[in-house]
């Protein structure tokens, strides 16, 4: 039998899911959480994590569809909510950082959100 593990406890972004660690929120509801990135690179930068402990995109099976689509729906408007302006003129970037050569630190799933007017420290 396959064990699916919901939350690793050496994962920081389970432990601000579970509200274990403090977060600037953003938003949540009962499987996603969106709170500031503690470096940003731009005025706006935010993460959206599912609660769900899944270390990255590598691991996405067909049981994700659903949160990883509302995640990328909602996006777009806490990015507008957060202060990025609308597109196109304004707009953001979306990333997901994934495995060691895609630059990716802390392995729980997050996309990240970054926007809002340049220069960016980064990006
Ligand atoms: P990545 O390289 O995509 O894994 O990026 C991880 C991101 O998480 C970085 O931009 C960090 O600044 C951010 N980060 C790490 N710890 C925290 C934390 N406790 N609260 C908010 N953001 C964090
Ligand atoms: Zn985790």
């Amino acid at each position: 039998m396959t064990v699916v593990k919901h939350s690793d406890p050496n994962c920081i972004f389970c432990k601000i899911a579970a509200g274990q660690i403090p977060a600037q929120k953003v938003y949540e509801d009962a499987d996603i959480l969106a709170f500031h990135d503690i470096q940003p690179w731009a005025p706006v930068h935010f993460l959206l994590i599912p609660k769900m402990h899944i270390p990255s995109m590598a691991q996405l099976g067909p049981e994700h569809q659903e949160v990883l689509g509302r995640m990328m729906v909602l996006a777009p408007r806490l990015a507008l909510e957060q202060g990025c302006q609308p597109y196109p003129e304004g707009g953001y970037r979306i990333l997901c950082n994934t495995g060691v050569h895609g630059g990716q630190e802390v392995h729980h799933l997050h996309i990240h959100l970054i926007g809002g007017p340049r220069p960016w420290r980064k990006g």
